[in-house]
């Protein structure tokens, strides 16, 4: 999927930013400063009206393929349901230098973070994944922390992908239609660390949701960044009802299988978890 001309202007683009980062906060999946968002912008944005202090940063890796590319990213300790009342204010603007070792960050005069999310690392390689495979010229990628969700992964039966997606897919029709690949599932890895940022591109090549175990989630999107946020709200939906059954003695059978395959067959739906 690409994104077509006539493109987002960078202010709509802020602004999605904030709305999605709201969303997640009204259905709890970002306490305190938790969670980041990213935005790749593969048409040309001068940023410098709203970011116009420049500073070099290193890149958290490498990425000489995305010369001249850019990137909208959260602050390092930036509340997520804070970003839509001055997104300039929490975000900062990234281009790629030659080599791809440094970038250019772009910041507002009102900027109130000293440093990109620390998850920028599993951001950018996810992004450079997806675009040299895909060639897209639009990838949004999100960390969130929804309850339901990560608290099934600190259950043991549930730190399986195949187990985790029948079981939280199974509570309504369109949880397959949304998420036909399923969630992937990664067992605990350090915050911020190059295990996990090397895990999660792997996931994310198959899945467009995965759930960081006894940590949270990450989604991406080649369409939009409401939904790639709507990803991680409907895998949280499924973990809502499947905590829901659980505390009820498992009384709620689901869609059976056989219904799921029916929707499958009327939305030309391919997938390989029911
Ligand atoms: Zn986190």
């Amino acid at each position: 999927m690409t994104v077509n001309a006539p493109f987002p202007e960078l202010d709509e683009l802020l602004l999605v930013v904030g709305e999605a980062g709201r969303r997640l906060s009204e259905i709890e999946a970002t306490e305190g400063a938790a969670g980041n968002i990213s935005v790749y912008i593969g048409w040309p944005v001068d940023p410098r009206r709203k970011f116009p202090i420049e500073e070099t940063i290193e890149l958290p890796e490498a990425v000489p393929g995305l010369a001249g590319r850019s990137f909208l990213v959260t602050g390092s300790g930036r509340r997520l349901r804070e970003i839509v009342q001055d997104p300039a204010a929490n975000l900062g603007f990234v281009v790629v230098d030659e080599g791809g070792k440094t970038g250019r960050l772009y910041t507002s005069p009102r900027r109130l973070f000293a440093k990109l999310t620390s998850e920028f690392n599993s951001h950018l390689a996810v992004h450079h994944d997806q675009i040299s495979t895909s060639g897209t010229n639009f990838h949004a990628v999100i960390h969130a922390q929804p309850l339901h969700l990560t608290y099934l992964s600190h259950i043991p039966d549930y730190q399986d992908e195949a187990y985790l997606s029948r079981h939280i897919l199974r509570w309504q029709p369109e949880l397959i239609v949304q998420l036909p690949e399923g969630v992937g599932y990664l067992p605990f890895l350090v915050p911020g660390s190059p295990q996990l940022m090397a895990a999660t591109v792997k996931s994310l090549r198959v899945q467009r949701v995965v759930v960081w175990g006894k940590h949270g989630a990450m989604a991406r999107s080649d369409q939009s960044v409401k939904r790639a946020a709507d990803r991680i709200e409907y895998a949280e939906t499924g973990a809502h009802y499947e905590y829901l059954n659980l505390v009820n003695h498992g009384l709620g059978t689901g869609l059976t299988a056989e219904e799921i395959r029916a929707v499958c067959q009327a939305f030309g739906v391919q997938q390989a978890i029911f």
